[in-house]
């Protein structure tokens, strides 16, 4: 879900959520519930004196700045967020998988 989504930002904006990333953006979650089709995210967005928020849904995604209230697009906030969230899911299953392989040789 969170890779369709991706896949449905503008390349500039995606770039510019990359770079985010790489800046250190904060991404304080405080909701985040897994649904039958993918999950449900609310949080905000922080970096230098600026906050968004932004939430995600199987059914879309909304950020309160003004690429997205002036032009409706998915801006780079919502990007950045949908990164930040698969990063965090494939760190967590390496972390599985290691815990697992210790296990297994023992
Ligand atoms: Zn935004």
């Amino acid at each position: 879900m969170l890779r369709k989504l991706l896949g449905k930002v503008e390349a500039g904006r995606f770039g510019r959520a990359l770079a985010g990333l790489q800046a250190g953006w904060q991404w304080e979650v405080r909701h985040r519930v897994f649904v039958a089709r993918g999950v449900e995210l609310r949080g905000k967005v922080k970096y230098s004196s600026k906050v968004y928020s932004v939430s995600i849904s199987p059914k879309g995604a909304s950020c309160s700045c003004d690429d997205f209230i002036n032009r409706g697009v998915l801006c780079m906030h919502i990007a950045f967020v949908a990164m930040a969230e698969l990063s965090h899911e494939a760190a967590e299953r390496s972390a599985h998988r290691q815990v697992q392989e210790v296990r297994a040789g023992q």
